[in-house]
């Protein structure tokens, strides 16, 4: 049997391991698929085990999705470009580290707005999972509007991704068709907005990168907004993990089943 699972600290919370193993048993897959939670002080020494092929294949999540790139053999562009790694398998014996976030997020995206290539697009943030919403927008080519708290990040991306920076006192001068939020504000219960509610008001999508009702969502869905979904990003990047993982196109409907 082959092993899987999802690396993190903390990890319990995630879902990855019921669509996982709900995938694999529907398709037949010898395999099972476990929360790996792994201290700080410890990954380099999980890291090794990994390398020894003792895991067929891994998700990573916060905080390791940077950290556990010095591990990999090899790196597809896109988690060259990224910056970070959210999916691990074996090309023989090499570990590959590769990022299907970008894909789940343009996917989730198109569910909502298939129109979404000709739309003003305000992304949020400068992390990790912003950079692979700028991937999947300029791959798609887009050239969305890019915001965040400390504008000297964004100095940081020029090189990598096109985007128009905004300063956050002048957002409400432009007009933006959606707004994406790729920080973490919004996971905590007493967390604001992340952008105003003017500025919810203009646009007619709203798209919320955390799986929760944030304020944001709450906001939107009174306001009458669409709303693209957290949780199919989630499906959707862990389809493609499958397909890394097993070779096999994976069975999107039972796998969404199973997290809700
Ligand atoms: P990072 O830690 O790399 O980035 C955090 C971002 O949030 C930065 O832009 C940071 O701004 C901003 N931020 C943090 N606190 C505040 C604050 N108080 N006010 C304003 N901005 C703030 O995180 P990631 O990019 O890895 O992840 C971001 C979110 O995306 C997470 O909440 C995660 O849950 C979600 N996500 C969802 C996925 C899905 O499948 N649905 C997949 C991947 C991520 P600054 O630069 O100024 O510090």
């Amino acid at each position: 049997m082959k092993k899987f699972g999802v690396l993190g600290f903390p990890v319990k919370h995630s879902l990855s391991p019921l669509m996982h193993n709900a995938a694999m048993k529907e398709v037949g897959f010898d395999g099972s698929y476990e929360h790996i939670e792994v201290a700080p002080d410890d990954l380099n020494c999980f890291m090794k085990r990994v390398k020894t092929g003792e895991f067929s294949g891994l998700s990573v999540t916060v905080p390791y999705k940077e950290a556990v790139i010095e591990y990999c053999d090899k790196l597809s562009d896109e988690a060259k470009l990224i910056g970070a790694v959210n999916t691990l398998y074996f090309d023989g014996t090499d570990l590959v580290g590769t990022n299907t976030d970008w894909y789940g997020f343009i996917k989730a995206l198109e569910e909502v707005e298939p129109g979404f290539a000709e739309k003003r697009i305000l992304v949020v943030g400068a992390g990790g999972a912003a950079r692979a919403c700028l991937y999947a927008l300029n791959k798609f080519g887009v050239e969305p509007y890019l915001t965040n708290r400390s504008m000297e990040k964004l100095d940081e991306m020029v090189n990598d991704f096109d985007f128009i920076s905004v300063e956050s006192d002048l957002l409400e001068d432009l007009d933006f068709d959606i707004v994406v939020n790729a920080t973490s504000v919004g996971l905590k219960e007493d967390d604001p907005m992340v952008v105003s509610e003017s500025l919810v008001d203009m646009v007619e999508t709203v798209f919320d990168l955390i799986y929760l009702d944030t304020k944001l969502v709450v906001y939107a869905r009174e306001k009458g907004k669409k709303l693209a979904s957290a949780k199919r990003m989630l499906l959707l990047q862990g389809g493609k993990q499958f397909e890394y993982f097993t070779g096999v196109n994976p069975p999107l409907e039972v796998m969404w089943k199973s997290i809700n």
